[in-house]
Order: C-alpha cells, then sequence, then structure tokens
C-alpha cells in the first residue's frame, strides 16, 4: 500500500534555524499519526511542508507516492485545522464551513448541502445558520474540522486543535477525533507538545527534538523502550539512572525506569523520602538514592513513608530499559 505522506532526507532551513532538518518519515495510509515534541522543535514546520505552505530547503516530499514539489496547498488533497480555528466570526457557521468552496466557484446549493454533511459529521447539524463568533470553544472547534472535511481530503493536518479548551473537553474531543477518523478512514497527522494527549490518541508517535525525529514508534513503544534520554525524560518523565546503580545492564548504559516500577519492599534497598504528593489514585514519592533523585508512584492505597523517612524501594529488572550513554 503507498504511504500517504514520504519524507526523505527533508530539510526546512530559516537562515541559520534548522527549523526541520533531515528528516525521514513514512506515514502510512489510515493512519492516525502524531508528531510530538517541545516548542521550537520543529512540529509545525514539517506540518506546513505539508499542506505545502513552506518548500523544502533540501529532500523531498511525496503525498500518497506522487511528488509534492510545486504542487500548490489546494491541489494536495490535504486540508489544515490550524490551532486557532481561523473562522471568520462574523459569518455563520454554513458559510465558515463552505468557505473553501465558495473560492473555489462552487455554487450556493451544492455549498450548502456539502456543509450540511459536513456539519452533521461533527454532530452540528442544524448549527449552519449560528454565527461563528457565539459558538462554545468546543463548537468552534468542531466547525473548524468540518471546514477541513468539507473536500474530502485524505489526509487532514491538525496543528494542537485541542490547545484553546479545558481539559474535560479536550478529553471527550480527543475521543470524538479518534473515533471520526477510524469510522471515515483517513490519515491525521496530529502535532501536540502534549505526552498523554500524544499516546492516548495515536497509531505511530514521532518524538522531535531541535528540529530531527529522535524516535517513530507505537506510543507502547515510545513509552516502554525509549532510545535516548531526551525521549526517555519528555514522555512520561522517566527515572534515568546509571546502570550500576539500577542493578542491570552494563557500565556505559543509561536505565530508564518508570516512575509506576518502583515499588515498596521491605527487602528493598533503602532511599530517603524528600518529596511526597498526594494525586488522589496515586502518591508521588520523591526519592534520594545513594546521591540519585528517583521518582515512585505508588497506589493511593498503600501506606505510604513521609518526608525524612526512609522508604525500601525495588523495581523489576525486566521493566528497566538500557540505552547507551552516548545516545
Ligand atoms: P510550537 O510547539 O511552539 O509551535 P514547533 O515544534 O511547532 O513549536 P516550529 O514552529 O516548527 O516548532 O519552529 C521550529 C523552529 O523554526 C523555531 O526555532 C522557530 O522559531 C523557527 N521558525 C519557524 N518558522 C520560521 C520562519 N518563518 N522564519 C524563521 N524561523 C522560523
Amino acid at each position: 500500500m503507498t504511504d500517504a505522506v514520504t519524507f526523505q532526507g527533508v530539510s526546512r532551513h530559516f537562515g541559520p534555524v534548522k527549523a526541520v532538518d533531515a528528516v525521514d518519515l513514512s506515514i502510512r495510509d489510515g493512519e492516525f499519526f502524531a508528531m510530538l515534541g517541545p516548542s521550537g522543535s520543529g512540529k509545525t514546520t514539517c506540518l506546513r511542508l505539508i499542506a505545502g505552505f513552506e518548500q523544502p530547503t533540501a529532500g523531498h516530499i511525496a503525498i500518497f507516492g506522487e511528488r509534492a514539489e510545486g504542487v500548490p496547498p489546494y491541489l494536495r488533497n490535504v486540508n489544515t485545522v490550524f490551532q486557532n480555528y481561523a473562522l471568520f466570526p462574523h459569518m455563520n457557521v454554513r458559510e465558515n464551513v463552505a468557505f473553501g468552496l465558495r473560492v473555489k466557484g462552487v455554487g450556493k446549493a451544492e455549498r450548502h448541502r456539502a456543509a450540511e454533511e459536513a456539519l452533521e459529521l461533527v454532530e452540528l447539524g442544524g448549527y449552519g445558520h449560528r454565527r461563528a463568533g457565539e459558538l462554545s470553544g468546543g463548537q468552534r472547534q468542531r466547525v473548524a474540522l468540518a471546514r477541513a472535511l468539507i473536500n474530502k481530503p485524505r489526509v487532514v493536518l491538525l496543528d494542537e486543535p485541542l490547545g484553546a479548551l479545558d481539559l474535560k473537553l479536550r478529553e471527550q474531543m480527543q475521543e470524538e477525533l479518534r473515533k471520526l477518523q477510524r469510522a471515515l478512514g483517513l490519515t491525521f497527522v496530529f502535532v501536540t507538545h502534549d505526552q498523554d494527549e500524544a499516546l492516548s490518541m495515536a497509531d505511530r508517535v514521532a518524538v522531535f527534538a531541535e528540529g530531527k525525529i529522535q524516535q517513530i514508534g507505537t506510543s507502547e513503544d515510545i513509552y516502554r523502550c525509549p532510545n535516548t534520554r531526551f525521549v526517555a525524560d519528555f514522555v512520561g518523565s522517566s527515572n534515568v539512572l546509571p546502570a550500576d546503580l539500577a542493578g542491570v545492564g552494563r557500565a556505559g548504559q543509561w536505565a530508564s525506569l518508570r516512575p509506576e516500577d518502583v515499588v515498596l519492599d521491605p527487602a528493598g534497598r533503602e532511599a530517603t523520602v524528600t518529596g511526597r504528593f498526594f494525586h488522589g489514585r496515586v502518591t508521588k514519592l520523591s526519592l534520594d538514592l545513594a546521591g540519585q533523585s528517583l521518582t515512585a508512584l505508588i497506589p493511593a492505597r498503600e501506606d505510604t513513608p513521609d518526608v525524612g523517612e526512609a522508604a525500601r524501594i525495588s523495581w523489576d529488572p525486566a521493566r528497566v530499559h538500557l540505552m547507551e550513554r552516548e545516545a
């Protein structure tokens, strides 16, 4: 099967700034693909390269196997949902959704029909006459999505689409976006700096830092087997210890150990509690083990020692993931 999007050695430099630097990437047809990374790591520039708003300074991009060079955005079979939604507040919802078709010269009746169909998809049927400026944040987000879906693109690019929503609505929209993507069988490329969002929604995640992809894999791969210290720190805030202290591997390796894999164990090694934070379902303990800081997440029903007290801890060596130090 032809991949939806491929990058071969793609760079986009702005003078001395290497926004995207020699990136290789294949996004499969029908995949929910997340680009995750801190601010300034090159995620948005990658999205703009796929959309055709930016041109690579080196390398090649293909969309469904066709070279994208010189193909303008509106001929790419790709549509973008922008972070700020970019709706026209004075226009009604239907006009907003149908705007792209109007620019292309599609007649009014056909525009209305297509807009209503797209609004039904995002469960806003009957909202066509409302002014965009009168909608809630969640409704605006749906309108922006309907506008991206109206001309039936095969790839939808979403740049932090849920960033403006409060936590509860955000979680609800995460589920809805995922359902819609599956139901329509489209390829979604989703940019976020929120690791929980990326891991919970995506089929595969690419972790970005400084214009380069650090790792690509399923959420599980990225979480369990980070291949660099950066990925281990950024995704799920692992403990990273010298391998000898973790009791696995060999000198010159790092051990990455998830906080939820550190357990209280009367037969374990003695650490000192330096912080204790109650989080409802779990208690987070900050620990000092032989001068090394460590975090543990302990189920709340267990008795947890207090700050200044000793805590005996252990972990299953099989849960430790090893990385080379130079990585
Ligand atoms: P954020 O999460 O903050 O949106 P990002 O990971 O999407 O960040 P980009 O917006 O792709 O990062 O930016 C990558 C780097 O390229 C940054 O250092 C940014 O300042 C720079 N950059 C992006 N666009 C331009 C431009 N048009 N001119 C100059 N530098 C740019």
